[in-house]
This record gives C-alpha cells, sequence and structure tokens, in this order.
C-alpha cells in the first residue's frame, strides 16, 4: 500500500529532472498525476512512459489559462485534485548585477519571475477551488537559493525568496482548510534551463564542467542527491494522513548548507 493511494496530483514541470522523478514516485506511491510541460519533445514521451495514471497538458506555467487548462483536463480524467505541486523552474546560471545586460534586463526579469513566481502563483490561484473540495495541499519547488546567496545570481536568488513568501502567506491564508508547504533542493544533475533574454535556453546544468565535484564541495554533507533522492520529502507532504499538522514549512534538501561553518 503506497502512502498516496487513489489521490491525485498536478505537478508542473514533469517532463524532466525533480518533477519527472515526482511523477514516478507519486504513481509508484498509488497517485495519479496531471502534468503541466512546455516542452513539445519532453511531452511526448510521457505518456508513452506513464500510459492512463497520467494526463498530460502541454503549456506554459507563465499563463493562467495554461493552468486554468491544466486543472480543467486533470480533473476531466481523475475526477479531483488533492496536491498542487509547482515545481517548473529556470535558472540564471549565476550572472550576477554587473554581468546582467541593461538593453535584456526587463526581459530577463520577467522570464525568471514569470517561470519561478508566477507559475506557483497561477497554479495554486487555478487550482484552489479543486483543493477547498478535498482539503488538499500545495507544495511548491524553492532552492537553497531560497535562503542563501551564492545558489544563482539576483534574479534566480530573488525568484526564490519570492517563493518562500508565496509559501507563508498563502499557509496562513488558506488555513484551516489546505496546507502549503516547500521543498528547498540544492544542486541536482537536471537538465536546468536558463532564461532565452540571457541566451540560456539551451545551457543545462549537467553540462557544466566538473559541475558534481562544484556542487559536492559546498554541502557538510559532500552530496549530490539524484532527482529521486528528493521526492520523499514532497510524499511526505503530500500525505495530509502524515503530515496533517505542517503547514508554512520548507524541507531543505540540500546537503546541510544551513550548518556551514562561518
Ligand atoms: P529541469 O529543467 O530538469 O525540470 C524543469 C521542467 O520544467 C522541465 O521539464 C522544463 O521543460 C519545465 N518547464 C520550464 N519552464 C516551464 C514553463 N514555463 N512551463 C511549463 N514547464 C516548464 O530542472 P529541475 O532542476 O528538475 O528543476 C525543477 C525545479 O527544481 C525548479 O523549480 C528549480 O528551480 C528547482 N531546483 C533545482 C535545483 C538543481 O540543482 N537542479 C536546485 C534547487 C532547486
Amino acid at each position: 500500500m503506497g502512502w498516496l493511494e487513489g489521490k491525485v496530483a498536478l505537478i508542473t514541470g514533469g517532463g524532466s529532472g525533480i518533477g519527472k522523478a515526482l511523477v514516478e514516485r507519486f504513481i509508484e506511491e498509488g497517485a495519479c498525476v496531471g502534468v503541466l510541460e512546455r516542452s513539445k519533445e519532453k511531452v511526448k514521451g510521457l505518456q508513452e512512459q506513464f500510459g492512463d495514471r497520467v494526463v498530460i497538458i502541454e503549456g506554459d506555467v507563465a499563463q493562467l489559462e495554461d493552468n486554468e487548462r491544466a486543472v480543467a483536463e486533470t480533473v476531466q480524467a481523475f475526477g479531483r485534485i488533492d496536491t498542487f505541486i509547482g515545481n517548473a523552474g529556470i535558472f540564471d546560471y549565476f550572472v550576477t548585477l554587473p554581468d546582467l545586460p541593461k538593453d535584456n534586463l526587463e526581459k530577463s526579469f520577467d522570464q525568471v519571475f514569470g517561470v519561478n513566481v508566477k507559475g506557483p502563483l497561477y497554479g495554486a490561484k487555478a487550482a484552489l477551488p479543486e483543493l477547498l473540495k478535498t482539503k488538499g495541499n500545495i507544495i511548491f519547488t524553492v532552492s537553497n537559493a531560497g535562503f542563501y546567496p551564492a545558489g544563482g545570481g539576483p534574479l534566480y536568488t530573488a525568484s526564490k525568496h519570492a517563493v518562500v513568501g508565496l509559501i507563508r502567506e498563502l499557509a496562513y491564508e488558506l488555513s484551516p482548510k489546505i496546507r502549503v508547504n516547500g521543498v528547498a533542493p540544492g544542486g541536482t544533475l537536471t537538465d536546468l534551463r536558463g532564461p532565452a533574454a540571457l541566451g540560456q535556453e539551451m545551457q543545462t546544468q549537467s553540462s557544466v564542467p566538473d559541475i558534481e565535484n562544484l556542487m559536492k564541495a559546498t554541502n557538510p554533507l559532500k552530496v549530490v542527491p539524484s532527482p529521486r533522492e528528493h521526492t520523499s520529502a514532497y510524499v511526505l507532504l503530500a500525505s495530509n494522513k502524515d503530515s496533517m499538522a505542517i503547514t508554512g514549512n520548507i524541507i531543505n534538501s540540500d546537503g546541510g548548507l544551513g550548518v556551514r561553518g562561518f
């Protein structure tokens, strides 16, 4: 018996990395899953891999109507939504304030905040009526950059701090009916891209030279978790039975960055 038997989750950015690992794990735990994903290429493989336990919605998390369509199609397929996971995100590959291009600054900001902040906000807005019916829960993927400097440049770090704010505000506003929490992974090898406005739409984290050793060196546990290794934190937070008293919390799955010495 899985932890999420009979439950339904809507997960954004399920096409690769942490999102795809979540789709796999939630299905193993007994759930059915709706996936809102932007990449046409990644969408193709998902249906084949997961069959009738998933419904795939191609769309952009930064568009409210795409989030609404994802909610409607998930409910049409599976009858309800118990958990909304706002996970899709893009990085900025550490571009610092001096290096941010003036002529593309506004576009770069809009693209990073569009995916990383509008995405979870619009998803939560669209899923809210369904979550009220099920007394469900919301989980956002944050990042070590939601807590500390040097986990990105100013755009990414500010966007993930904003996600922490969203979690706190929504946990306050939506209690007692809906629990709202987050998971904050640290460095993980995935297909994470950057904004087109910074020319980073094809850049992937896994292709940064020596990235695994760089990631290991920064955290006290000296680990680089796989996407799968973050998923238990989400399963716990998605299970009302197992985390009924937890809201407004973020599980830091980052190898212990908070206990680095100074
Ligand atoms: P990933 O690129 O492998 O997965 C992100 C998925 O989201 C991709 O399938 C991508 O196509 C999709 N996506 C991107 N923009 C979208 C949009 N506008 N609409 C719909 N789908 C969109 O990267 P990942 O590392 O698995 O990223 C998942 C989350 O984890 C992100 O929020 C990221 O910020 C966060 N995170 C990643 C790391 C890391 O080191 N990889 C660390 C901390 C936090």
